[in-house]
C-alpha cells in the first residue's frame, strides 16, 4: 500500500531542521522503519499533470532530441535547449508565483529520467539550470531576490549553474579559494578567484558561486549570486570531454568582480551548509538520470537480443544472456526505488535525506556501469562499434 504524498508546489525547505533520518538512524543501530514504509507515491493529481508533461516531452523528443546526433556534433544544442524552453521545462520545479510550473522533486527526478532515455547532455543541461544552478535562489534567498531572478530562469532566458569546484578543491570542496572581501566604500563584495568544471559554464547567465568571506573575524564560506554581467567575469574554454559532449563544462573567472550586497545569499558564512544542501537534489536526479539511461540500455539489448540469432535460434534463449538482463532489470528496479524513496523523504519536508541521495548517486551510477557493460557484451562485435549508441550511455 502506498501513501499518497502531495507536491510541494516548489515549497522552499529553507533552513529546515533535519530531525530524522532513516540511514543516520541505521548507522547508529536503530531501524526507523516509520520513515520507509509504506512505500510513498504521488497523489492522484500529480501523477496526472506529470503525466502530461511526460506525454507532451516524449512526443517532442521524438522528432527533436537525437542524442547521437548532439554528440556527435559536440556543440551544445541551442536549437533543443530553446526549444524546452518553449515546452516550459526549464521552469518545471520553480514555483507558479515566479513563473515556473512548481512540481515536485519526483515529478522533476521522473522527467530528468526521461530525458536521459533520449540524450544524457541535454539532461545534464536542464539538471544544471534546475537542480543545482538555481536552487540556492529558491531555497536560501529573500524574496527580493526570488522576484528578481526566478522568473527569467523558468523562462529559460536566463540559464544557470552552480560554481563550487575549483582546481585545487574538487571533493575537499571546503577547502576552495575563492574569495569576497567586503569593500565599505563601494558597498560590494570583491570577488577575486577560479572555478573549474562548471556546468553550462559557456551559456550561463547565471553563477550560484561559493567564496571564502570574513565573518565577524571568521573565515567562512558564503554563497553569492554571479550575473555573467557583471565587470570581470569571464569564463574558459569548453572542455573536450569523453562523453556528456553537447553539454558545456568550462572554467569560471573572477576577477576583481564587485559583487552587489544584494547577491549575497542567504546568511553569510552559511554556504558551505548551502553548497551540500543544493547538492542533495543535484545528486537525486543525477541519478535519475542513470536509471533512465539503465533503462534504455535494457530497452536496446532486450531487442537485439530477441532479434539476433545464433546457433539457429535467437541469442535471447541462451542462459547467460538471460542472466545479464536480469542483472540488469534487479540492478535498474533497485536504483529506481532507491531514487523515488528519496524523493518522498525529499517532499515530506521534515526529513534529513542527505545519505539517501548520496547512496541514490552512487548506485544508480554504478548500476548503469554494469548495465552498460552488459548491453555492450550482448551485442558483441556491434557493441564496439560507434554507430551503436552504448558509449553514450556509460556514465561519468
Ligand atoms: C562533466 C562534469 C561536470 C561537472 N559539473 C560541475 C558543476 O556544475 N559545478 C561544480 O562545482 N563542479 C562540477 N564538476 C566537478 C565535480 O564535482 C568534481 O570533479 C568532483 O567533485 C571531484 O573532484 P575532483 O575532480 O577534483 O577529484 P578529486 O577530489 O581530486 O578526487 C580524485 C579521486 O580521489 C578520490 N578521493 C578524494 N577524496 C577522497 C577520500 N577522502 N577518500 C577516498 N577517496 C577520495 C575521489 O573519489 C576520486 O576518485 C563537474 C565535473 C565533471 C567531470
Amino acid at each position: 500500500m502506498a501513501t499518497p504524498m502531495p507536491e510541494t508546489k516548489g515549497k522552499a525547505r529553507a533552513g529546515a531542521a533535519a530531525p530524522a533520518s532513516f540511514m543516520k538512524s541505521l548507522f547508529s543501530g536503530r531501524l526507523e522503519t516509520g520513515l520507509v514504509f509504506p512505500y510513498t507515491r504521488q497523489d492522484g493529481e500529480s501523477r496526472e499533470t506529470l503525466r502530461l508533461v511526460l506525454e507532451s516531452f516524449r512526443s517532442w523528443a521524438r522528432e527533436r532530441l537525437d542524442g547521437g546526433a548532439i554528440d556527435r556534433a559536440a556543440v551544445f544544442p541551442e536549437a533543443q535547449v530553446r526549444e524546452l524552453k518553449e515546452l516550459g521545462l526549464l521552469g518545471l520545479t520553480i514555483p507558479e508565483e515566479y513563473g515556473g510550473a512548481g512540481l515536485s522533486i519526483t515529478s522533476y527526478c521522473r522527467l530528468m529520467e526521461e530525458i536521459c532515455h533520449y540524450c544524457a547532455s541535454t539532461c545534464t543541461i536542464v539538471g544544471a539550470h534546475l537542480g543545482i544552478g538555481s536552487k540556492g535562489i529558491l531555497l536560501y534567498g529573500s524574496e527580493a531576490q526570488k522576484k528578481r531572478w526566478l522568473p527569467a530562469v523558468a523562462k529559460g532566458d536566463l540559464l544557470a549553474a552552480y560554481a563550487l569546484t575549483e582546481p585545487a578543491s574538487g571533493s575537499d570542496a571546503a577547502s576552495l579559494k575563492t574569495r569576497a572581501v567586503w569593500d565599505e566604500a563601494r558597498r560590494v563584495w570583491v570577488m577575486n578567484g577560479g572555478k573549474r568544471f562548471i556546468t553550462n559554464g559557456g551559456k550561463a547567465g547565471l553563477f550560484t558561486v561559493f567564496a571564502r568571506t570574513e565573518i565577524g573575524g571568521e573565515d567562512r564560506i558564503s554563497a553569492f549570486v554571479v550575473t555573467r554581467d557583471l565587470p570581470g567575469v569571464s569564463t574558459g574554454k569548453e572542455e573536450d570531454k569523453l562523453g556528456l559532449k553537447g553539454s558545456s563544462t568550462t572554467d569560471l573567472y573572477l576577477e576583481n568582480v564587485p559583487v552587489p550586497k544584494d547577491n549575497l545569499l542567504g546568511e553569510p558564512g552559511r554556504g558551505f551548509k548551502y553548497a551540500m544542501e543544493i547538492l542533495n537534489d543535484g545528486r537525486v536526479s543525477l541519478a535519475a538520470g542513470a536509471v533512465g539511461g539503465s533503462k534504455e540500455m535494457i530497452d536496446r539489448a532486450v531487442d537485439y537480443a530477441k532479434q539476433r540469432r545464433q546457433f539457429d535460434r535467437p541469442i535471447a534463449e541462451f542462459e547467460m544472456i538471460r542472466d545479464k538482463i536480469a542483472e540488469m532489470m534487479t540492478g535498474t528496479y533497485a536504483a529506481e526505488s532507491m531514487v523515488y524513496l528519496t524523493t518522498g523523504l525529499a517532499e515530506r519536508g521534515d526529513v534529513d535525506y542527505s545519505i539517501e541521495s548520496a547512496l541514490s548517486k552512487i548506485v544508480s551510477s554504478e548500476n548503469a556501469w554494469r548495465v552498460v557493460n552488459h548491453a555492450v557484451q550482448i551485442a558483441g562485435g556491434n557493441g564496439f562499434i560507434k554507430e551503436y549508441p552504448y558509449e553514450r550511455y556509460a556514465p561519468s
